[in-house]
């Protein structure tokens, strides 16, 4: 019996660690922050799940956060329309092919994850931002498959 479970654990082992792997968290502060400047994921996923935690205490209406995903060279046209959005849509433009990942809005002591393909995103040059109006110059960091 020992045996078998021990198989049992070499076998589904790397594939439990490549699944965790596809999962990243990251938090935001009242002091407009989030606590990394660059996530990774290895190219093996298929799908990535991000967890964004707002460890603050104020409310999303002043801090609020949330985490875009978009191609570099689109942040700061897509940071401007994200804006004009307005709070009812999260501040992120419904329908925009630009963002191609996008947490809800959080605020302190608040958290919210999105799942989605990075199959289509492998080569690119990407970042992510928090889209609140005038976040984008200190939280935003790059996103990198490898
Ligand atoms: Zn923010």
């Amino acid at each position: 019996m020992r045996v078998l479970m021990l198989a049992f654990v070499m076998l589904f082992l790397p594939v439990l660690a490549q699944a965790s792997s596809c999962e990243l968290s990251i938090d935001s502060t009242d002091q407009m922050r989030y606590s990394e400047a660059e996530l990774t994921v290895p190219s093996g996923c298929e799908t990535v799940t991000l967890t964004l935690t707002h460890s603050g205490s104020l409310p999303k209406t002043s801090m609020g956060h949330n985490w875009v995903l978009v191609e570099t060279d689109q942040l700061s046209d897509l940071a401007k329309d994200a804006m004009a959005a307005g709070p009812a849509n999260n501040y992120v433009p419904a329908g925009d092919d630009r963002v191609l990942a996008a947490t809800e809005l959080v605020g302190g002591g608040e958290s919210t994850s999105v799942e989605f393909s990075v199959a289509d995103l492998k080569g690119k040059d990407l970042s992510f931002f928090c889209s609140f109006p005038g976040h984008f110059a200190l939280m935003k960091g790059k996103f990198i498959i490898e």
